[in-house]
């Protein structure tokens, strides 16, 4: 059996250390990006193949000439900001980009593809727990994408036996533990950089969302998980794949929702320094609270959380804030 996984996105944040793992575990990662949001610096745990996920005679040379016997596909453009103003882009990139490559690997005989899709998918449930049998009600486009892409991989399941495993990311937050890679947007608009940047005067503060949700202090609840457990499971995910065990969804998160006020105090605590913040009206398409409420992935893959704690995910972003890797 080939070693080599295509990974699409692997300049990216969760991307790269998903190679990382791959790379550790005996894999070899082979990155697919268009580096519109990723690093060519970050790509250094295997090879590199530079494109767009549109461009179907590109994705059809790179199948041709690694043979993946997987893909894991973490392209996307993923700001809820962003999808509230231009949808089209999101639906383009999003959809178009994950339906032409899994119409590659379809033609490449490359049949097991592990999808990163979102809690985003689940839209706003009233505060109640989400598991993978909750109904699907995105608020934005994001959201609105990636349930359209885990439809065309049920849909290729059905007619063309593409195994599939879609995890549904909660809140992925950390930094490598070894400090080698850690999260890199440009611009940044996720929380718990954006207050890394504030706390360490790179930005002039950080200005809160709304606070006036229906949560316990007044702002949005989110659920938290490090990007080494992320990966964890996608490793676990690519062996239940290639044991035949079928198509699975699976939620990723702990199950523990901080409010942004909690997550503020936190990173407050954690680097012993003020956190310069302002209130601010919400943002379009946030929904109140996202936290899970499954414990599928540990029952069928064994997967357990292991630095997905709020004070250690704060610390490894924040040695990775003030390392060499990262650039301000
Ligand atoms: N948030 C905030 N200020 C910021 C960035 C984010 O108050 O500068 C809030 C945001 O409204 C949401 C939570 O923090 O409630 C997490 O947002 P993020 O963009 O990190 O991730 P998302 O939940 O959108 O995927």
């Amino acid at each position: 059996m080939s070693k080599t996984i295509l990974v699409t996105g692997g300049a990216g944040y969760i991307g790269s250390h998903a190679c990382k793992a791959l790379k550790a575990a005996g894999w070899v990662p082979v990155t697919y990006d268009n580096l519109s949001t990723g690093w060519r610096d970050a790509v250094r745990f295997g090879p590199f193949e530079e494109g767009d996920l549109t461009d179907r005679a590109r994705l059809d040379e790179v199948f041709a000439v690694h043979k993946p016997v997987a893909v894991m596909h973490f392209a996307a453009i993923n700001l809820v900001g962003d999808a509230m103003r231009i949808p089209g882009t999101y639906w383009r990139n999003n959809v178009m980009g994950g339906l032409t490559l899994a119409e590659a690997a379809v033609a490449a005989g490359c049949m097991n593809f592990v999808f990163s899709s979102t809690c985003a998918t689940y839209g706003d449930q009233d505060n109640v727990l989400l598991d993978e049998t909750t109904d699907q009600k995105p608020t934005n486009a994001y959201g609105s994408s990636k349930l359209a892409m885990e439809m065309i991989l049920r849909d290729f399941a059905a007619a063309h036996g593409l195994n599939h495993v879609i995890f549904r990311y909660f809140n992925v937050a950390g930094a490598d533990p070894d400090g080698e890679i850690g999260e890199h947007h440009r611009p940044e608009t996720h929380l718990i950089p954006v207050m890394l940047d504030a706390i360490a005067g790179t930005r002039p503060g950080l200005t809160i969302h709304g606070t006036d949700y229906a949560t316990r202090d007044g702002t949005c609840i989110r659920d938290y998980v490090h990007v080494s457990d992320l990966v964890a499971a996608h490793l676990q995910g690519l062996d239940w794949l290639l044991a035949g065990k079928g198509n699975r969804v699976f939620n990723l998160g702990t199950g523990t929702g901080f409010t942004v006020r909690e997550v503020i105090d936190e990173a407050g605590a954690v680097t012993n320094r003020p956190v310069p913040v302002t209130e601010g009206p919400r943002r379009a398409g946030d929904a109140a609270c996202l936290v899970s409420g499954s414990t599928r992935a540990e029952a069928d893959l064994g997967w357990r959380p292991e630095r997905s704690d709020m004070r250690t995910m704060i610390a490894d972003a924040w040695r990775w804030h003030q390392g060499p890797g990262y650039e301000r």
